[in-house]
This record gives C-alpha cells, structure tokens and sequence, in this order.
C-alpha cells in the first residue's frame, strides 16, 4: 500500500507507518489513516465564514476583498470561485482553487461562505 501520505499536522512527507498508525519524525504526530470515521486530534475540517463544512469540487463565493500577496490585483467580495480543492497549507490557507483573470491561488476558508 504505497501512498503519498502527509503529516496532517505539518504536511511533512516524510511519514513512516508503525503498525495500524503512521507517525510524523517531524511534529511526532501519529494517526490512523483507516479512522476517517471519527475526528481525531489535529484532523483538518475545512468550514468557511458560516461554518459549514467544506469539500473538494464545492463552489464558494468570496465575501471580502482579499489582497493578493506579491500581485496589485484584488479579489473582489462577491467573487465565484467553482471546483475548490482543500488543502493543508502550512501558512493557513486550506482552499486552492483557479480564479478567472487572477489564476491558481490559496485562499482562507473563513473568507469564503458555500455558494
Ligand atoms: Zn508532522
């Protein structure tokens, strides 16, 4: 069973199973992959400005204007953003998603709302 798993707490790639639960030599955070059932410490629930949970695939809609870093363009409140992946980004953002005239970016789910 190879898989690319992460660390869910740092994202460290470099994990290494221990029987039923992985470990991370990185944070030392250990889970169960299989216990997607129960939330365990440090699970990751993307929810968004309302606090409904968010999945991959989901439309959202931005409700402030965000500011790009490195970039003049501003994402405008009331953007549509379609086909959201979530992600475990170490600098808080957990939401990747392409954006028309702006591209491929991170965004915060506590400044997106469920479309
Ligand atoms: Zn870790």
């Amino acid at each position: 069973m190879e898989a690319d798993m992460t660390c869910p707490q740092c994202g460290c790639e470099h994990v290494y199973p221990d029987g039923s639960l992985w470990n991370c030599p990185e944070c030392g955070f250990e889970w169960n992959p299989e216990d997607a059932g129960t939330p365990t410490d440090g699970a990751v629930e993307v929810r968004d400005a309302n606090g409904n949970v968010l999945a991959d695939g989901d439309s959202v809609t931005v409700i402030k204007d965000l500011k790009i870093k490195g970039a003049s363009s501003v994402i405008k409140g009331g953007t549509k953003v379609r086909g959201i992946r979530l992600i475990d980004a170490m600098d808080g953002h957990n939401i990747a998603c392409k954006i028309s005239g702006v591209g491929a970016i991170n965004l915060k789910s506590e400044f997106v709302k469920k479309a």
